[in-house]
């Protein structure tokens, strides 16, 4: 099984490990750290010995940041996490804040004394990030310090090992272009920016760029390296020899120059002695490349990583895996479903038996990497928590009456899938149903949506709201991430959400995930992935528009609509995509799920 279930919560752990983090900051005559919730790739998931923020605080969220001074501690969570730190982390040790209201910056400026050191590992940390804290420091009379050894390492005594997973060459079938075209590319895009070179620190960025795929993070094929591009047309890849089989040395040989993550610091001095020109990500670069490379002299261009925007506009072939895996996962989902359908009543199924056979029917498919994220499996007011995770402890039954919410996926060789459904458990309730039909018609506004070229997810965004605003209600989290290709969940840099104003292209795939929720009551999502498709005539029309193909296929639950609330345009989009989840699901299924799936798909 690729999900655990444990309670990971063990809030009595935290103060001993301040005491024993202050102690070595006295050792070392500072005042203070600061313990981000990141590795050197700045990635949404870390390798178990990065995990440094959950082992000294207990606080297992995907962002966060902590601060530890001699004499107090605070903890800097978003909005996703107020109550799990609560039960997560002794906040009588570190005192929570909240990004938003008290950003940390804002924090140093408030709390480091006069004279202050405050240190910070530079691995940990993107320049942008650094700036910020420095400023802070400053305003407070205070000094940041980069330290070479993270204080947190030197007082974990069962840090485990860095991470050494084999990385595999990443099939032309599926990527769709040879590592050599994209190098080439990625030149191109060098010289007309007038910089000599890249450093490529984003482990999805290497992968794409060198067609190779890795496994050092859980639920994203990710080979955590860095790589230079260099404007003459070469490349070169830091990474642990261990991790590179014979198979991937000779696919690799051609296109890059291998080396160890040590030759990084002698490279960028080198790269600083020649005056080079070199492009860094300010967004997602450690400071420490940064500031190794203007010790040496380098110039500095900032600029948006190269490879993020070709590798969000997938190819033809990337597409066309997509729509396989989606097929695949379609069919894995439904029988979920029609299992859901048949074990639910009375109360015999939770969140967590729930989970477990959703995987289970995925491991079924033969094709299985890894589950794409921890399934959000959420029934009655646990659906309320936008990011619940299921354990031991919090697990519930599927009552009746309830509403069960499943955001799940799954990496597959040729894509990656994310969907969510929600499920009435028995007969849902008339609010619930208003509520649901409000959701459905904000996805299917998006889905059907046309626009021209240059169009933002951000002026799309309304479109998966108008229902709910006019109905006085909305959700709290944006409308649609960017997806991988046998890569990253969420990917950049466009979304759909009231901040993405990148351009939506052609290729580009998208979460549509409206959702409501009613807090300790229910959760409703309904999530279905888009792949952006060019523009195209309308019928009668004057100008060429883009739209949205919808991959995702699984039955929408019709006990949950309210087909008085949809319009007959709204009417057919429904029933022409249950007629597509029919068609392409269908045959894969048994005479007892497909005579389900025909229930749970008729005509409205
Ligand atoms: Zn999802
Ligand atoms: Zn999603």
């Amino acid at each position: 099984m690729f999900q655990t279930y444990d309670d990971v919560a063990d809030p009595t752990l935290g103060p001993d490990r301040a005491k024993k983090l202050q102690a070595e900051l006295r050792t070392r005559g500072l005042d203070g750290f600061i313990i981000p919730r990141s590795d050197e790739h700045q990635g949404e998931y870390v390798p178990p010995h990065a995990e440094r923020l959950r082992w000294l605080t207990g606080f297992s969220g995907s962002a966060g940041l902590a601060i530890v001074l001699l004499d107090k501690a605070a903890i800097f969570i978003d909005g996703r996490y107020t109550l799990q730190v609560r039960y997560q982390v002794d906040i009588n040790v570190f005192e929570p804040q909240s990004l938003m209201d008290m950003p940390p910056a804002q924090w140093v400026e408030e709390n480091l004394p006069r004279g202050a050191k405050l240190a910070y590992d530079p691995w940990l940390h993107t320049v942008e990030g650094v700036e910020r804290l420095r400023k802070a420091a400053q305003k407070a009379g205070a000094t940041l310090i980069a330290v070479e050894n993270n204080l947190v390492d030197a007082v974990w005594s069962e840090q485990p090992e860095k991470p050494k997973a084999p990385i595999q060459p990443h099939p032309l079938k599926f990527a769709g272009e040879a590592a050599t075209d994209k190098l080439k590319r990625i030149t191109n895009q060098l010289q007309s920016c007038d910089a000599n070179a890249a450093i490529i620190t984003m482990p999805d960025s290497i992968a794409w760029l060198f067609n190779i795929r890795g496994g050092d993070v859980s639920h994203s094929p990710l080979p955590l390296s860095f790589a230079i591009v260099y404007e003459e047309g070469h490349a070169e890849l830091f990474v642990d020899e261990d991790k590179i089989p014979k198979e991937t040395r000779s696919h690799l040989g051609n296109v890059v120059t291998l080396l160890t993550p040590g030759d990084l610091g002698p490279t960028l001095d080198k790269l600083g002695t020649g005056k080079r020109e070199i492009r860094i990500d300010p967004t997602t670069c450690a400071t420490w490349i940064h500031d190794r490379l203007a010790k040496a002299g380098a110039v500095i261009k900032r600029g948006d990583d190269l490879c993020e925007l070709p590798k969000a506009r997938k190819n033809d072939a990337e597409v066309a895996g997509t729509r396989a895996a989606h097929i695949r996962d379609g069919q894995a989902l439904s029988r979920f479903l029609a299992w859901l359908a048949r074990e639910a009543p009375g109360g015999k199924v939770t969140e967590m038996s729930a989970a477990i056979q959703l995987e289970a029917f995925r491991e079924e498919t033969g094709a299985l990497k890894e589950i794409s994220f921890d399934t959000i499996s959420g029934s009655g007011p646990n659906g309320a928590i936008v990011h619940y995770r299921v354990t031991t402890d919090t697990d519930r039954a599927l009552g009746d009456g309830e509403l069960f919410l499943v955001d799940s996926g799954a990496q597959y060789l040729d894509g990656t899938t994310d969907v969510t459904r929600t499920i009435a458990i028995g007969t849902p309730s008339q609010e619930m149903k208003d509520c649901f039909t409000r959701v459905l018609k904000g996805h299917i506004s998006l889905a059907s949506a046309r626009f021209p070229k240059g169009t933002s997810g951000a002026q799309l965004d309304a479109l998966a709201r108008m229902a709910l605003w006019q109905a006085g209600l909305d959700f709290d989290h944006g409308t649609g991430h960017g997806v991988g290709s046998y890569l990253s969940v969420h990917e950049g840099p466009q979304r759909i959400s009231k901040t993405g104003h990148v351009p939506l292209d052609t290729g580009m795939i998208v979460s549509n995930e409206p959702g409501y929720y009613k807090t300790d009551a229910f959760g409703i999502r309904i999530e279905n992935l888009l792949v952006v498709l060019p523009p195209a005539p309308i019928k009668g029309g004057e100008r060429e528009m883009m739209g949205f193909e919808t991959i995702t296929l699984a039955p929408i639950d019709l006990s949950l609509v309210e087909a008085s609330l949809l319009t007959a345009d709204e009417k057919v989009w429904l029933n022409a995509y249950h007629a597509r989840v029919t068609e392409l699901v269908g045959p894969a299924l048994s005479a007892a799920e497909k005579e389900w799936l025909e229930k749970a798909t008729h005509t409205i």
